[in-house]
């Protein structure tokens, strides 16, 4: 199916730490937490980028959004606040090609981002 890591965690092939998953949406621990709440929340569909993101994905990108939104009310920062984030290509700090958000928390954040 993909060939990235976040492609074999969304199809089972290998483990993580899942908080959250439906039929379209998976959501896991970042392996390497920027925060004390640092979740990744994917599409199962393999798309590499935003980019790549077509009209018929608007409603999976909504998808995104309202899963990140519950895993922040389940892990208790959704009152006190919390940011989602999208990393696009290399000069957007992307490293993994699978579109994923962050959802980090739990902690107070700098604004901008560096
Ligand atoms: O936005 P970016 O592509 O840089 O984010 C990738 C994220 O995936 C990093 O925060 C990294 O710690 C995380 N990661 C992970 N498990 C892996 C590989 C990367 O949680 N096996």
């Amino acid at each position: 199916m993909s060939d990235t890591i976040f492609g074999k965690i969304a199809n089972g092939e290998v483990a993580a730490d899942l908080i959250y998953e439906d039929d379209e949406v998976v959501a896991f621990r970042d392996l390497n937490p920027q925060a004390p709440v640092h979740v990744l929340v994917i599409p199962r569909k393999p798309i590499p980028t935003l980019n790549d993101a077509g009209p018929e994905d608007a409603e999976l990108l909504g998808r995104l959004m309202l899963a990140a939104a519950k895993v922040a009310q389940q892990e208790g920062i959704a009152e006190q606040g919390y940011r989602t984030l999208i990393n696009c290509n290399a000069g957007g700090g992307q490293t993994v090609y699978h579109l994923h958000v962050h959802l980090i928390g739990g902690r107070p954040l700098q604004w901008p981002p560096g």
